[in-house]
């Protein structure tokens, strides 16, 4: 960053330590930040109006002179009412402090701008409170144009101690001494080929433009800065990969594996999008630097029988294959699946958890390389875990993995490909934005044998219906989950009625069933065993917070209820509904809304598409709240808004990507300072996203 860029605020003249001190409340501590200060909105006050063309109620700038003056004490304090006026008529000034500079600039005979929305008083103009410009210089008969008036505006957003025209003076400061160390980074070709602005000319008309800018258009200029902003972004997240890319792993080789006949002996044919995936993962395993791949796939679409494949690749190179689950209970689930899948094939499938990581002959096999598809827990990466020939680690549920745990397993092996796994779509422009250093794989498609879950909203007062309906499955020898949102700010109060809940199920209204209550506060190995009971059908119905998302499937379970639906997010709603219509059975999900339903519930109604669920819900709540206090590492952009500038965004990876091609390492002339730029800009913040 130049130095000038970076110099303090309270440098530039005016400001001082004091206003620096209101000004960091904004975020702003140097000049670069203040440039990124960007106006509210703006306002015309190019032309000057005559009194006779006020329009009653909008805006007017007036030039003035002061006719009287007079102060009004309403006990301690004083108002000021000025009287001004043109050749075509008067209006009167009104303040309710009448302070000694407003008194001053006020004084009779003064010529004076003023600007605001003049409303009609007792059959007279009047203005209160307006902004306005004491006139000393005058150039041609009229006064000199000032940043304040005789232009497009800029109006910022305000703060205690911090007004307009403060901010607005600080602002054309900031312009004058900045622009010259503006330097444009973008390479010539991109700015030519999007028809891009300079940087230079982009800050001066965004704070200052010379026409007033459309309010619902991100202009030409506005958009140059938020381009910059995001095509920095992808250039570090393609700079991670290509390091990433650095990382040798072993060479599979997909040919000579069983991979064809563990297709073949499927129960099912695959989907689509399941070949697909499949494809893509092959196709990274057959080179010689380490894969990142992540695949997205909806709860149920089928992700477990392409981790297998995978690691049926990797076992026909003689390399093991590690699975980590975030639970026993999911890890169980997925050792029970690879023994049926794998039967077929030559490799021996282990489970590794905390009950037998201890067990010295099942380290031994692992570590002598008997067992070839390790599936566990966090367990997997212990101390005395050491794998024969590690090749693959593939990561389900990676979200509830951190960086260090993920690490921890990799450095098992001595380069390995990294496989991971969600049920949490994202949508496109977020997963550009966090995961734009990894290779991306969807499986949207689901197995076409999955019978559709119903979806209907109920209101309080339904409630007893909602009770006939959970009867009704009973009868039937089928389950039920009833589901109470825990949000963490008040998981007391929730826990607490999550229990009352649970209470009031059992002994009023089903006493005859048998219920259980899970929740977050309970201990790992009592959850599981709760899970596990519930699935060998020991209960009939299980209340439980929302800790049971990522949990276990039980095929039998065809109805979920969820309590106060309009607590959680849609992406999260979409997950709780996936705990049913795992089996043959017709299931469904009911939403028990307070009071009065809120529209954004009904696509759950709509649709099962956890895609289009998840574009909504970033649409509805932002990009922040959609990805919830677990998945921090969002960069923040100071400008661009990855909904609003989508399309931006593309292009930014797109000529990202292509510069990269062009230039690996940035290390041409011409892209030299766009690679400082990236550097200086994502320093922290790309090894904060390490991974995602
Ligand atoms: P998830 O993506 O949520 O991990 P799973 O891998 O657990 O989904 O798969 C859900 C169910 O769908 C499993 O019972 C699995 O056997 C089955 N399944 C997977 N792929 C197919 C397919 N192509 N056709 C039919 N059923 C499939
Ligand atoms: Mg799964």
């Amino acid at each position: 960053m130049s130095d000038v860029l970076s110099t303090d605020i309270q440098f530039i003249k005016g400001v001082g330590p004091k206003l620096a001190q209101v000004l960091s409340k904004k975020g702003i501590s140097t000049i670069e930040d203040a440039l990124y200060f960007l106006p509210r909105t703006y306002e015309d006050r190019r032309r000057i109006l005559k009194i006779r063309d006020i329009v009653p109620n909008q805006n007017a700038t007036l030039l003035l002179t002061v006719f009287s003056q007079k102060e009004i004490r309403m006990g301690r304090k004083a108002r000021l009412e000025v009287v001004a006026g043109d050749d075509t008529g008067r209006i009167q000034l009104s303040w309710f402090h009448a302070y000694p500079t407003l008194k001053e600039d006020f004084a009779v005979g003064n010529t004076v701008v003023v600007f605001g929305e003049v409303k009609v008083f007792r059959n007279s103009f009047t203005l209160s409170h307006p902004e306005y410009e004491k006139i000393q210089e005058f150039h041609e008969g009229k006064p000199k144009a000032s940043i304040h008036f005789g232009r497009v505006v800029p109006v910022y957003s305000e703060t205690e101690g911090l007004h307009q025209k403060t901010i607005r003076k600080m602002m054309g400061e900031v312009i004058k001494v900045s622009l010259n160390s503006l330097e444009d980074s973008l390479p010539e070709n991109i700015r030519g080929k999007l028809e891009l602005p300079t940087l230079r000319a982009s800050f001066r008309a965004v704070h200052f433009p010379d026409e007033c800018p459309n309010e619902n258009e991100i202009s030409k200029f506005l958009q140059r800065i938020i381009f910059e902003e995001f095509f920095v972004l992808q250039l570090g997240l393609g700079l991670k990969k290509q390091r990433q890319q650095l990382e040798q792993a072993p060479r599979l080789d997909s040919a000579h594996s069983k991979l064809t006949d563990f297709i073949r002996s499927l129960p099912f044919k695959l989907t689509g999008d399941q070949e697909k995936t499949l494809k893509e993962i092959e196709k990274d395993l057959c080179r010689n630097f380490s894969m990142s791949r992540l695949v997205q796939g909806d709860v149920g679409s089928g992700k477990t029988v392409v981790a297998l494949a995978s690691a049926v690749i990797a076992g026909g190179s003689g390399y093991q294959t590690a699975i980590m689950a975030p639970t026993e209970l999911l890890a169980q689930q997925h050792f029970r699946t690879a023994q049926k899948l794998l039967e077929g094939t030559n490799l021996v499938p282990m489970l590794l958890t905390h009950s037998n990581a201890g067990v010295k002959e099942d380290r031994d096999s692992i570590r002598e390389g008997k067992a070839h598809v390790i599936i566990g827990t966090h367990a997997l990466f212990q101390k005395g875990v050491v794998f024969h020939r590690l090749g693959l680690v593939i990561v389900d549920e990676q979200h509830r993995f951190g960086v260090e745990q993920r690490n921890a397993l990799i450095q098992k092996g001595e380069g390995v490909h990294l496989l991971m796994m969600t049920a949490t779509p994202i949508p496109r422009t977020l997963a550009f934005t966090l995961y734009g250093d990894l290779d991306l794989s969807i499986i949207r498609e689901k197995p076409a044998n999955r019978i559709p879950i119903k979806t209907s909203i109920l209101r309080e007062r339904e409630r007893p219906k909602l009770y006939s309906k959970i009867r009704e499955r009973l009868q039937k020898g089928e389950q039920v989950y009833i589901i109470y949102p825990l949000i963490e700010a008040s998981e007391k109060l929730d826990l607490k009625s999550a229990t009352e809940m649970y209470e009031t199920l059992k002994k009023e209204i089903f006493p005859t069933q048998s219920i259980a209550l899970l929740h977050g506060k309970m201990k790992a190995e009592e959850k599981d065993k709760i899970l596990m009971d519930f699935k060998n059908k020991v209960y009939d119905i299980l209340v439980a917070t929302t800790v049971i998302e990522v949990g276990i499937d039980v095929p039998n379970a065809t109805l979920i209820a969820i309590e106060h639906p309009e607590r959680l997010g849609l992406s999260q709603l979409h997950q709780l509904r996936g705990r049913v219509g795992r089996g043959s059975l017709h299931s469904e999900c009911v939403l028990v809304a307070d009071v009065y339903v809120t529209e954004r519930l009904r696509i759950m109604e709509r649709s099962e598409d956890g895609f289009e669920i998840a574009e909504e819900d970033l649409r509805l709540r932002g990009p922040g709240e959609f990805l919830g206090t677990r998945q921090s590492g969002l960069p923040g952009f100071r400008v661009g808004h990855i909904l609003r500038d989508a399309d931006l965004l593309s292009y930014a990876r797109d000529e990202a990507l292509q510069l990269l091609e062009r230039d690996p390492n940035l290390s041409l002339p011409e892209n030299k300072k766009v690679r400082s730029l990236v550097e200086n800009r994502w320093k922290e913040k790309l090894e904060r996203l390490k991974g995602g």
